[in-house]
This record gives C-alpha cells, sequence and structure tokens, in this order.
C-alpha cells in the first residue's frame, strides 16, 4: 500500500471510556510511524482491544484524537476510511457464498485473477483449490467446511486484497494445527510487508516479526521496545 498511501498512526491525549463507565486510556498518546509493524501485547483487560477499536473508529475518543497522517479520523470519509484501515479479527468472520466472494468482500471490484492472486500471496491457494468446487464452493455447503486455520488464511487474503496501509490484526488465541499456524506465520509476513500493522499478538513467533513491542498495563503503554530487548 505504501508509498502513496502513508498510514502514520498517532494517538494525540486520547481519554476514552466505554458510555459513561471507567476510563479505559487515560490521556493517552502513541505516534506510529508509517510502515511500522507494532506487537500489542498485555494482560488481559489492559486496554488492547480498545485501542484497536479506536484506530478503526469502532468508537471515538471522548477527548483528544486519533490521526491517520495527520487527519483526524473523524474528518475522513467513511469510505477512504474504510479503505485505508481495515481490522482483521479473531473470529475471521465468513459470510454465505462462495471462497471467491469471501476474499473479494472488501473489493468488489476485483478480477478472478486478483482473488487467486491474493490467495496465492497468502498461501491460501493450495488448499482451496482442493476443495470440492475450488474458489466456487459455498463456504455454508456440505464439503466447504473449512478450518479455523483456513478461515484465518481466507481472511489474510481478504485483507491482501483489500490492501490498506493500515492493517490491524487481533490475533487468534486459540492455538491452531501445526501446519496451518506455520502458513500463518508465513501469511503474515507477506500480510505485513509495506503497509503499517498493529497486531494484538498471543504468539511468541508474531511479537518476534513486529520492529517494536508495546506492553500494556491499566491503559498505558508500561514498555516501547525492540522484541530483542524484552
Ligand atoms: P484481552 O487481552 O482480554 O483481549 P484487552 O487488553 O483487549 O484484553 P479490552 O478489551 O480493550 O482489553 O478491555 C479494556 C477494558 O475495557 C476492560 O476492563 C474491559 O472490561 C472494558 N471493556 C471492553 N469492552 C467494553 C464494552 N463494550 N463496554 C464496557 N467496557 C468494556
Ligand atoms: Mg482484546
Amino acid at each position: 500500500a505504501l508509498p502513496d498511501a502513508r498510514g502514520g498512526i498517532r494517538f494525540e491525549d486520547v481519554t476514552f471510556a466505554y458510555g459513561t463507565g471507567r476510563v479505559i486510556l487515560p490521556a493517552f498518546s502513541l505516534d506510529i510511524p508509517a510502515g511500522q509493524t507494532v506487537a500489542l501485547v498485555g494482560t488481559t483487560g489492559a486496554g488492547k482491544s480498545t485501542l484497536a477499536k479506536l484506530v478503526s473508529r469502532f468508537y471515538d475518543p471522548s477527548k483528544g484524537r486519533v490521526t491517520l497522517d495527520g487527519v483526524d479520523l473523524r474528518d475522513l470519509h467513511p469510505r477512504d476510511l474504510r479503505r485505508a484501515i481495515v481490522m482483521v479479527t479473531q473470529e475471521a468472520y465468513l459470510f454465505s457464498g462462495t471462497v471467491a466472494d469471501n476474499i473479494a468482500l472488501g473489493r468488489p471490484d476485483a478480477t478472478f485473477d486478483e482473488i487467486v492472486a491474493a490467495a496465492k500471496a497468502v498461501g491460501a491457494d493450495a488448499f482451496i483449490q482442493s476443495l470440492p468446487d475450488g474458489y466456487h464452493t459455498d463456504v455454508n455447503k456440505r464439503g466447504g467446511r473449512v478450518s479455523a486455520g483456513q478461515r484465518q488464511l481466507i481472511s489474510f487474503a481478504r485483507a491482501f486484497l483489500a490492501d490498506p496501509s493500515v492493517l490491524i490484526l487481533d490475533e487468534a488465541t486459540a492455538s491452531l494445527d501445526i501446519p496451518s499456524e506455520r502458513a500463518i506465520q508465513d501469511a503474515l509476513q507477506t500480510l505485513l510487508a509495506d503497509r503499517t500493522a498493529i497486531i494484538i499478538a498471543h504468539r511468541l513467533s508474531t511479537v518476534a516479526i513486529a520492529d517494536r513491542v508495546l506492553v500494556m498495563e491499566h491503559g498505558a503503554v508500561i514498555e516501547d521496545d525492540t522484541p530483542e530487548a524484552l
């Protein structure tokens, strides 16, 4: 996605509370330069998913602002925001329809060749080819059932095709079967290249490929360093 769309993310003095509840992020500031891969780690309830949801505008800050290349996310057209920032969640949702439809979700204009190229890039092509109707297999029909690891690969192909400047990934906590775990690590490397990435990381192997690791606790960053240093 880089360099035309840059992808720098900044939190400027962001305070956030869900509804009128307790403050989750108190005056939070963070600068993520374009192209950087950041791994977020920390105890449960630290605010990692909340931070990710503010970047993808599931929520807006109560105070302060989140910017993309210096522009307040609230000032971006929703269409431009969805194009620039893509979040891949733990559940890796598949919708009723074919595998190809599912990959093309964010890019309805994509050609079949582009869909296949995206699947190949993240290593999903082989298993898709082995499905009863290949790319035309209905994911809800008998024979179209895919494993958790395969679902993750399909959602990676979807994100690769969407080609956002910022990718947010809430990594699955559930352990996947070993071959797909390896396939997913390889896919991740491809997916992260040339874009900004914020990964809520549960695997050490993911933390290791990040440029920077942020350790969060109680809505604050308590450590900010390279994976080697931590
Ligand atoms: P985990 O590692 O368990 O996923 P996390 O670091 O992602 O944790 P968050 O989900 O960001 O943590 O939650 C931070 C705090 O916000 C927690 O105290 C949580 O209970 C609270 N919280 C999260 N979502 C909501 C919500 N929709 N409404 C109210 N409070 C929420
Ligand atoms: Mg979370």
